[in-house]
């Protein structure tokens, strides 16, 4: 079973309430080969919610300098145990997201800049041999 994020099935949950429905990702889980998760939802964050960067030096803060740092591991966590009860061998999470990104993500400065790194959730599920790709990579 392969995890996908849940803005890219089509759910209105990122920060801003709006989705990127990504139509690969769509069929495979019409195909019963995907399921979708939000792992900021997941944890109870509500929608719309701040926007986040990072993580940088381990840490995710809100543009107003609210640290994220714990919810978005506590995010993380609950994710990692769902790909655990799904059999989840692969993910294709949404590319810059600070709890989804696989190979870049924003700078902290909220000024559009990218940088190489992992969201907290995609790293976490790389390091339990969860093949994390994004869905620029499909
Ligand atoms: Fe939720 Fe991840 Fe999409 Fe952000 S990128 S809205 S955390 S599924």
């Amino acid at each position: 079973m392969i995890l996908v994020s849940g803005c890219l099935a089509g759910w209105n949950c990122r920060f801003k309430g709006d989705n990127k429905e990504n139509e690969k990702i769509v069929r495979l889980i019409k195909e019963g080969k995907a399921i979708p998760v939000c792992p900021e939802q997941l944890i109870g964050l509500s929608t719309p919610r701040k926007a986040c960067e990072g993580p940088i030096n381990g840490k995710v803060f809100s543009k107003d300098g609210e640290d994220f740092t714990e919810i978005f591991t506590k995010a993380a966590e609950a994710t990692l145990e769902l790909c655990k009860k799904y059999n989840c061998d692969k993910a294709i999470l949404k590319e810059y997201s600070p709890s989804c990104g696989s190979n870049k993500i924003f700078d902290g400065t909220f000024s559009g800049i990218k940088i190489d790194g992992a969201g907290i959730t995609a790293k976490l599920l790389k390091e339990n041999g969860i093949e994390v790709i994004s869905e620029e990579q499909i």
